[in-house]
């Protein structure tokens, strides 16, 4: 038990020195979440041996835990604070949300199909992860009684920026969105203030469908 707890403790390590610091990110707050949350714990059994390398990985329902480079990138480019309320759009494996969760106060997250929220959900609470709220639905129209938050993040590429996710952001508020076609999407910095939307590109990416009303549409 103990060994076991080592070795992931020095595949993380290695993870971050090798994939995250290499690769120019610096927030020390964003380096110490990946140092932390047990990636390992966030993907089937047969897969607990890859969880560290340098790829995004199969979590059942044709959806994937994204690459650790991708979750360390849009987390930085949030600028979170610990007394941040955070929106993620696509639960997933609940790795990026359990990284949030590390750095902010408080991470509402959706995610729209039932299999992957009730495990996830589950699996929040064997962590303690108690400053994560889910949510099953439609993520692309956002969570309206939560609003506004200090940061919005969809972890799905979008074919458009959903309005109604800016019109949840306050002011001051960062979202980060990959936007484009299915094969391939630019990812999208907003940021907010009283003069208006700013926008900016960091780059290109690729993410699995946002499905849903202000996404791609079923069929
Ligand atoms: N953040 C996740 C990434 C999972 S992949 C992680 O760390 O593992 C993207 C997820 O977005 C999938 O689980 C998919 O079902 C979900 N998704 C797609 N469209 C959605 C929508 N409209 N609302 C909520 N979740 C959505």
């Amino acid at each position: 038990m103990e060994k076991e707890i080592k070795k992931y403790a020095r595949q993380r390590d290695e993870m971050v020195r090798r994939q995250i610091e290499a690769r120019g990110i610096t927030d020390p707050k964003v380096l110490a979440a990946l140092r932390k949350v047990p990636r390992h714990l966030f993907v089937s059994e047969a897969l607990v041996d890859q969880a560290y390398g340098d790829f995004p990985l199969p979590i059942g329902e044709q959806q994937t835990i994204s690459q650790p480079y991708i979750v360390a990138e849009m987390t930085q480019a949030l600028q979170l604070t610990k007394d941040d309320r955070v929106l993620e759009i696509g639960t997933g494996s609940g790795y990026q949300a359990a990284i949030l969760a590390e750095i902010a106060f408080r991470v509402y997250t959706i995610e729209r199909i039932h299999t992957l929220f009730i495990r996830t959900r589950k699996l929040f609470d064997t962590l303690h992860y108690h400053n994560i709220v889910t949510r099953y639905s439609d993520g692309t129209t956002g969570w309206k009684d939560e609003s506004p938050f200090d940061a919005v993040i969809v972890t799905a590429g979008s074919p458009q920026i959903p309005s109604s996710l800016v019109s949840q952001l306050g002011v001051g508020g960062r979202m980060i969105i990959p936007v484009g076609n299915q094969f391939s999407q630019d990812l999208i910095k907003l940021y907010k203030d009283e003069k208006g939307i700013h926008q900016t590109s960091l780059g290109g990416c690729r993410f699995v469908k946002l499905m849903g009303e202000h996404g791609w549409k079923e069929g």
